[in-house]
């Protein structure tokens, strides 16, 4: 089988030509403009998304932190705050946060959490409960994570429940880039202070031959998950005999995060043939689960009629404070309202060339209410690794609907809503709140754009 016969299903692109007319424009399709686009539909709105490429929501870890955070070592899983406790937290401590600056997220969060599981079936997203602390999750980065829930095939790994028993890490002896061994001695030596009683042990099997093994585009997660589907009648039960013969008294396998392109269903099958729950682990980039999610947000924008180009913003035409076009590389998009989701420095939409400021419409970043303008990056960074790094917080500052604000305070477009990463005061990779605080201001400026 060829390796272009293992991708991922490859996607029509559609690319703008001329001019295109629409109620609301979203610039933006990771995670935060999908929900935009999504709920501007759900309120009868005529949606467009351009997007040159996936960006950061592609390296999702598999895990959403709605509220995470505050669990020092010391403490134990069972002790661990609610996620409505750390919510308030959030709400009381850091002013600058989403959830501070845009609506009423103690009232709305679960209402964009249920949108967000209700339009993307296929990652398996469970009704949160704010009542309850947040799941602990094991990474192949070989630590664990406290997010509110994980896609469905990590799902059943969350270790809160595992206070006495044997967790099983289960690789492939001859894919280096999930060493079973040493991942197993590195989550027992994070996990030890917060859950003693929960031991890791290893267990690895070889994939066996397969042809395209002198590739060495074989190891990478796409093509080995692509792969994994294509053979899965035949390496499956093969693997389940190897695993059951050493993880007898394990209470749960944890799997690399590549487990097929959908990894559900082969996580259910593996339980079924081992006896034992099975899960995936959290990804590091390059990310199945990213994969996964860009997948089911491009499905889920197809089918609510959403109009999806491959193209890129770059410029805009006005008329006094709204803006009637933006002009993007091959056509222009006349729209009512225009939401901004074009993400942080990685993806494009922050950048610094002689300034910081943002990419389409050269609007000023902030960090904790301050304008960034001149300032050199390193005043952004600290010396320390752990350290607090406040570039990753910096990001354009709103009103309380999400309208741009200039260093004054005043609304710059009146037609233009911002939401996700591109927002200051929240860090996407390193915070409390990813893909928690891109679902809940994608879902609300979707419905200000719609009613815009
Ligand atoms: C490595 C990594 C791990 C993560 N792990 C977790 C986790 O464990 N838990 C969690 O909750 N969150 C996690 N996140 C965060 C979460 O995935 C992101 O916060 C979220 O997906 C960001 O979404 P976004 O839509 O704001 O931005 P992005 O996903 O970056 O999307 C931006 C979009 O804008 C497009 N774009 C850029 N410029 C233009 C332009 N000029 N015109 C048109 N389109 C443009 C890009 O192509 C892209 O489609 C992680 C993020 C990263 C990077």
């Amino acid at each position: 089988m060829s390796l272009a016969a293992l991708q991922f299903p490859p996607r029509r692109e559609r690319e703008l030509d001329g001019v295109a007319e629409c109620d609301v424009l979203v610039i933006g399709g990771g995670l935060a403009g999908a929900m935009a686009a999504l709920s501007a539909r759900e309120q009868s709105a005529s949606v467009i998304v351009v997007r040159p490429a996936a960006a950061a929501s592609r390296m999702w870890s598999g895990a959403v932190d709605v509220a995470s955070g505050w669990l020092p070592p010391p403490c134990p899983f069972s002790e661990a705050p609610s996620i409505g406790s750390n919510l308030r937290h959030i709400l009381r401590h850091f002013p600058w946060h989403p959830y501070v600056r845009i609506g009423e997220a103690e009232k709305d969060l679960p209402a964009a959490l249920e949108f967000a599981a209700r339009e993307l079936p296929q990652l398996g997203f469970p009704a949160v409960n704010l009542d309850e602390s947040n799941g602990i999750f094991a990474s192949t980065a070989g630590g664990w994570k406290s997010s509110a829930f994980a896609a469905r095939p990590a799902a059943a790994g969350d270790l809160r429940s595992r206070t006495d028993s044997k967790v099983c890490i289960a690789g492939f002896s001859n894919w280096p880039s999930c060493d079973a061994p040493q991942l197993a001695a590195m989550l027992q030596a994070a996990i030890r202070a917060a859950n003693p009683g929960c031991r890791f042990e290893a267990a690895a099997a070889d994939l066996g031959e397969w042809p395209e093994q002198d590739d060495p585009s074989w190891r990478t997660p796409r093509y080995l998950a692509a792969m994994l589907d294509a053979n899965r009648q035949d390496w499956l039960p093969r693997w389940a005999e190897k695993l059951n013969a050493q993880t007898r008294d394990a209470s749960l396998l944890l799997l690399p995060p590549l487990m097929g392109t959908k990894g559900a269903d082969v996580c259910e099958e593996l339980s079924s043939l081992t006896g034992k729950p099975c899960a995936e682990l959290l990804s590091r980039p390059p990310s199945i689960f990213g994969e996964r999610l860009h997948e089911a947000l491009e499905s889920a924008l197809e089918s609510r009629g959403v109009r999806i180009y491959r193209d890129r913003a770059g410029g805009f035409l006005k008329k006094g404070d709204r803006l009637e076009a933006i002009v993007c590389d091959n056509g222009e998009v006349k729209a009512r309202m225009v939401v901004l989701a074009h993400g942080k420095f990685a993806s494009g939409g922050l950048v610094r060339d002689s300034e910081f400021s943002e990419s389409v419409f050269n609007l000023p970043l902030f960090v904790r209410g301050e304008p960034v303008g001149y300032r050199l990056p390193e005043e952004f960074l600290s010396p320390q690794v752990g350290g607090e790094h406040l570039i990753f917080e910096m990001g354009v500052k709103t009103d309380t609907s999400g309208r741009p604000l200039d260093e004054d305070d005043r609304v710059i477009w009146s037609n233009l809503v911002a939401c996700g990463s591109c927002l200051m005061g929240y860090s996407q990779t390193l915070g409390i709140s990813g893909a928690g605080a891109a679902i809940y201001s994608g879902w609300r400026a979707g419905r200000i754009a719609a009613a815009g």
